[in-house]
């Protein structure tokens, strides 16, 4: 599991090189309501949304991994649950 923050190219990097792999979307500060997990080839996180320049050095960070049992024990830390995004639906 790596998290990504302030790091757009290696975010970038760990997307090209783990197509089967899971992001959760989480801010910078993570909060129980909004810990959405989309699937590493998921329009949602690998195109920028309109009005936004950057994935990782805004508002929000990205929790990445192969397992969505690692990324589970991440979020049981915030504490939290993951959000199935409903764009990809893993
Ligand atoms: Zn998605």
């Amino acid at each position: 599991m790596i998290e990504f923050r302030d790091n757009d190219d290696g975010y970038l990097w760990w997307l090209e090189r783990h197509p089967d792999g899971y992001v959760v979307n989480a801010h910078r500060r993570p909060i129980a309501s909004y810990l959405v997990l989309p699937r590493a080839e998921c329009p949602s996180i690998t195109r920028l949304a309109t009005n936004a320049k950057t994935w990782t050095h805004g508002q929000f960070i990205k929790v990445c991994s192969d397992k969505i049992s690692d990324l589970d024990a991440w979020v049981c830390q915030v504490p939290g649950e993951l959000s199935s995004c409903g764009m990809c639906r893993p």
